[in-house]
């Protein structure tokens, strides 16, 4: 029985797996890409791209990710839908698990992303997923019409959830636990000068409200520098407060850094411990997270991937 070996596995939908994946096939790598549980990643998540160079209108983040899809699949990526449960690196081809089999690749480009990060506060985890505590205003936010909802975190996405639901919501409470926003200035800006947004500085997320009855019918939060508590009449709840990174099977034998992300080596943004396997993306940076950072990582760990096959044998 012959066992396929890939040229290149590619590991991840988001922007960094695609560009990885356009690279590659471009490359007559004939990649095969794996799609995980997010196909496309957290940029399908978001509404309006304005920050993506080539879009001077700003682009839908789900088209952009159709759109790299579309362009990898013309230069033949082959796509299947997979987890990874489990790897050996520790001899060539490299071995990954897919729960029921097993596949072969000469190199591999981990590109899996991050998750959201959840408070863990009572509540949360009850009423999670259409019952009113959610991570994604995009997703869910046309439902909270003439409502009032709050956005917990005080970063680019907790701004960007809070204007987005602007346009449903009666009114949208920013929930910060600091007095300034970490967000870059323009969105920082826009928030604080929304008419519908009320800042809510200093304080914390304590419990959700509502288990019993089966839906958001409150927020309880406490004021971190005078301990109140007090409670906002909310119905909706967006959890904006960032990502942990994706490692999952491959952490080990993949190095870590001490905030769990993949640790390249020194002089390499994509090249890991592990030699002819890469890292692409927000699963690795933990700095710039940006979708153009993501393809731009991609588009190396592709390159590199390259010239490894080049160099010991494609
Ligand atoms: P982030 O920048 O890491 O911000 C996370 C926010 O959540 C911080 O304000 C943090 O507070 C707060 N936080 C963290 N843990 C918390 C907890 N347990 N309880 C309460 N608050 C908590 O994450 P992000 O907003 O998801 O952004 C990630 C990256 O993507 C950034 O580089 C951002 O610029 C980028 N991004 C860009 C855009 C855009 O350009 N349009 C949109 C979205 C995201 P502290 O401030 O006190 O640490």
């Amino acid at each position: 029985m012959s066992t396929t070996v890939e040229n290149v596995v590619i590991i991840g939908t988001g922007c960094a797996g695609l560009t990885a994946a356009i690279y590659a096939a471009r490359a007559n790598l004939n990649p095969l890409v794996l799609e995980g549980p997010l196909p496309g990643g957290q940029l399908t998540t978001t509404s309006e791209v304005e920050n993506f160079p080539g879009f001077p209108h700003g682009v839908d983040g789900f088209q952009l990710t159709q759109n790299m899809r579309e362009q990898a699949t013309r230069f033949g990526t082959r796509f299947e839908q997979a987890q990874v449960t489990a790897v050996d690196f520790t001899s060539l081809p490299r071995k990954l698990v897919l729960g029921d089999h097993t596949i072969f690749a000469r190199t591999v480009i981990v590109a899996t992303g991050a998750s959201p990060r959840m408070t863990g506060i009572p509540g949360e985890k009850e009423l999670y997923g259409g019952k009113g505590v959610t991570t994604c205003a995009t997703c869910d936010g046309a439902f909270y019409r003439k409502m009032e909802v709050a956005v917990l975190g005080g970063g680019d996405s907790a701004a960007e959830e809070a204007l987005f639901l602007t346009r449903f919501a009666s009114k949208v409470y920013l929930v910060h636990r600091r007095d300034s926003l970490r967000a870059s200035k323009i969105m920082a800006d826009r928030a604080t000068a929304h008419e519908k947004i009320q800042m809510v500085w200093d304080s914390v997320p304590v419990e959700v409200l509502g288990v019993k009855e089966g839906s958001v019918s409150g927020l309880k939060v406490k004021h971190v520098k005078t301990g109140a508590l007090s409670v906002l009449p909310v119905k909706g709840v967006f959890i904006a407060i960032g990502h942990i990174p994706n490692t999952g099977p491959f952490a080990p034998p993949l190095q870590v850094d001490e905030g769990g992300y993949f640790k390249p080596q020194p002089g390499s943004q994509v090249q890991t411990n592990v030699p002819g396997v890469y890292v692409a993306g927000d699963c690795s940076d933990h700095v710039f997270r940006q979708a153009i950072t993501a393809a731009g990582m991609g588009c190396q760990a592709a390159i590199e991937a390259e010239r490894w096959l080049a160099e010991h044998g494609g």
